[in-house]
């Protein structure tokens, strides 16, 4: 990967931002207060301008007007459609990728799949990387199939990064499944997804990959990668919404084999025949479940529509460049003040995001978001969460978010703010 050297100074970022390739993306985006510096885009995407006009319209016309008439012109295929379409972005070819449900749950019904497919195998293996939901939903399967199988979560000796050789280590005859979050939501290490899948199909072990923080931010090839399941957020990256349905993915060669927990009318092959015994769809739809929330559904399309026209080779580059230039202003300025890189130095192994970590960190973020009209997240224990999301995130708010960290920590205006959590942070 490229190098890019840095300058220090206002100047130099917004040299970065006028020759940027993707710089006229912005404008497609809700920017109602232009002074916001907002850094949440890997846990809330920026709202779509299109969305606006695609909801209104939906909510009038689709819904309004054609009433039921829309189930046949619109909203039945629309799950289907819309993953096709996701799945461009993914390296997913059609028929493999499905928007249903919350992650959490489109989780529990690809590893109750994937342990039905596995019978006999009693082993989990996963890290602590990983996102807690992803862990309780492991714990819960684990509990319903009667306690059969054993997670083992290998630890990270850093936080930061995997121990990757205990991790290949775990992976053994006995596992049934391997499931990791590609980019991992605190430190944004990106895993190197050949070694562990090589390890785990060698064993007879399958991959489920959480995409939560890569899609939308990272380069994901799921059907080179030999990936065999896979499920995401839409509403980070992928601007799709508050609560905006997921993503699931299925191989398509495990799909006649693969089973829903969920065995609901929509996953049927024939939901309109209304026959009383269920009989999964041969395709990925099975793993459909009810019916869809058709307005969150559509909702998601225009955000995808844009990662799609800015290209994802043009969007990792601009992701390397912010993530690169907010680590070379951290070391320029916040290194000295107490603060630490809690995110990977190689940008080969990091996603779109940075960890930040100062011990007052929780103080800090409150400062930002109060006073300093910048808007990142705080992860426990320490840790400043930077999204920078390359479709509107520009190189001057990068400079001007590192700036005002080091006047919150070097003018002490963080010991104003109570210690003690809000409940959402
Ligand atoms: C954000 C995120 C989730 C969120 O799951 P929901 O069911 O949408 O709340 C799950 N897993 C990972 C890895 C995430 O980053």
């Amino acid at each position: 990967m490229e190098t890019i050297s840095f300058t220090p100074g206002r100047a130099f970022a917004q040299s970065l931002d006028s020759s940027d390739e993707l710089r006229e993306f912005r404008s497609k985006f809700v920017i109602s207060d232009p002074d916001l510096i907002y850094m949440d885009g890997n846990s809330l995407g920026r709202q779509p301008a299109e969305a606006v006009d695609r909801v209104s319209e939906i909510v009038g016309q689709e819904w309004g007007e054609a009433i039921i008439r829309s189930w046949g012109q619109t909203w039945f295929d629309a799950p289907l459609r819309i993953g096709d379409k996701l799945g461009g972005l993914l390296g997913a070819a059609p028929g493999q990728v499905v928007i249903s449900d919350s992650t959490s749950v489109n989780l529990f019904k690809m590893v109750m799949a994937a342990l039905d497919l596995r019978p006999g195998r009693t082993k989990i293996v996963t890290d602590d990387l990983n996102f807690p939901s992803d862990l309780y939903i492991l714990q819960g399967c684990i509990r319903l199939l009667g306690g059969k199988h054993i997670l083992q979560v290998v630890p990270s000796p850093d936080r930061i990064a995997p121990d990757l050789e205990a991790l290949i280590a775990a992976i053994d005859q006995d596992t049934a499944l391997v499931t990791l979050s590609h980019v991992v939501f605190k430190s944004g290490y990106m895993y190197e997804v050949d070694a562990i899948t090589e390890r785990a199909h060698a064993v007879g072990a399958l991959v489920l990959w959480d995409l939560s923080h890569s899609a939308g931010s990272v380069p994901v090839r799921l059907d080179e990668w030999n990936a065999d399941l896979a499920v995401g957020c839409t509403y980070k990256y992928i601007n799709g919404g508050p609560g905006a349905p997921s993503f699931l993915y299925v191989r398509r060669s495990l799909q006649d084999s693969a089973l829903s927990p969920i065995w609901g009318w929509f996953g049927d092959k024939s939901p309109f025949t209304f026959a009383l015994d269920y009989a999964p769809d041969p395709g990925s739809r099975r793993f459909l479940g009810g019916t869809p929330p058709v307005l969150s559904t559509l909702a998601i399309e225009p955000g995808i529509d844009l990662l799609l026209a800015a290209r994802m080779d043009r969007l990792r580059r601009k992701s390397v460049a912010l993530t690169s230039y907010m680590i070379y202003l951290y070391d320029s300025t916040l290194a000295q003040l107490g603060f630490e890189l809690g995110s990977p130095r190689e940008a080969e192994r990091r996603g779109s995001h940075i960890s930040i970590r100062h011990p007052e960190g929780y103080r800090v973020n409150r400062a930002l978001i109060d006073e300093m009209h910048v808007l990142p997240d705080f992860r426990e224990p320490d840790n400043i969460r930077l999204g920078l999301a390359p479709l509107y995130t520009t190189f001057e708010e990068v400079y001007e978010a590192v700036d005002r960290m080091r006047r919150v920590v070097a003018e002490q205006l963080y010991l104003k703010y109570p210690p003690g959590r809000q409940s959402v942070t």
